[in-house]
């Protein structure tokens, strides 16, 4: 009776071990496929309300936040779209230190390993600029200047090109401040120029014109009338643009003025408070919207 009982429980055993090693087994098969299927470049536009927050992964994992506002929610959004294994960004870009781009940064750090945090400098000094300052002292997350002439090698095909500030930026409004990145896949590309107004945006015409064409332009400032010149869109020449604003938002972004220099231009336009996240992916073949 006693050996019957031994050989019910080995088998018990033999069972549990089985099971694990085939739930063990599958689960690596899966993350091999997931690490292996993914397309050079994903873009997600995040909806975040009145807000930004960009999340880019390329085909060797490797990951960058463009901004991180809407608070608590983004960054619970954020760490969603990680792997439970592998809960890490490598660089957040912080355009500039207003709360509706850089106050989902503190939560993020709580679950997710941040790499290097890149920021205007902007000498701007609020409770949220002191709490990010703090948070990224504790997690020991080293932060530098985004200054013109840097680029980001997110992959061997991918890199970040920061295009401005191009200069100390303590005399600079905070929105004038905005650091200007151009992501790049080959020949396909996304701006992102935060919340500059349309003086800085001249600035950039002046010093770059045709060299900031995109396929995806991120609608400066949510969609306001103080940024979006018919200036910049024509430089730009964007396939799409994407505004990301808060559903029925009380500025009234996107402006009716934003809207007419998109058009204007042949853009198809794509909000978030209408579409959701939105995310393209880039291939050689070009870019393609997914969702
Ligand atoms: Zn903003």
């Amino acid at each position: 009776m006693k050996r019957g009982l031994g050989i019910a429980v080995s088998c018990t055993s033999y069972t549990i071990a089985v099971v694990t090693l085939l739930t063990l087994n599958i689960l690596v098969y899966s993350i091999i496929f997931i690490e292996g299927s993914r397309p050079p470049l994903t873009i997600h536009y995040l909806a975040v309300g009145q807000a930004d927050a960009t999340f880019i992964e390329t085909a060797t994992g490797n990951r960058m936040l463009i901004d991180v506002g809407g608070g608590r929610s983004t960054a619970d959004t954020v760490a969603g779209l990680l792997p439970f294994y592998d809960q890490r960004i490598d660089v957040v870009l912080v355009t500039h230190p207003h709360s509706d781009h850089m106050d989902g940064l503190v939560a993020l750090l709580e679950y997710v390993d941040v790499g290097l945090v890149l920021d205007s400098g902007s000498g701007h000094t609020t409770g949220v600029v002191k709490d990010y300052l703090i948070a990224l002292e504790e997690n020991n997350v080293d932060k530098i200047y985004a200054r013109r002439g840097m680029i980001v090698n997110l992959s061997r095909e991918v890199k970040v090109y920061i295009l401005f500030p191009d200069r100390n930026t303590r005399a600079l409004d905070p929105d004038n401040a905005s650091v200007w990145a151009k992501v790049k896949h080959g020949g396909n590309s996304f701006l992102f120029t935060g919340d500059a107004f349309v003086a800085i945006e001249e600035y950039m015409v002046d010093m770059d014109g045709e060299r900031l064409r995109s396929d995806v332009f991120q609608a400066g400032h949510h969609g306001s009338r103080t940024s979006n010149s018919f200036d910049l869109l024509n430089s730009v020449m964007p396939e799409y643009v994407v505004v990301s604003a808060g559903v029925n938002n009380r500025y009234g972004h996107p402006h009716s003025e934003a809207l007419e220099a998109f058009e204007y231009v042949g853009a198809e336009v794509l909000e978030t408070p209408n579409d959701g996240n939105i995310v393209f992916i880039s291939n050689e073949h070009g870019i393609e919207r997914i969702k």
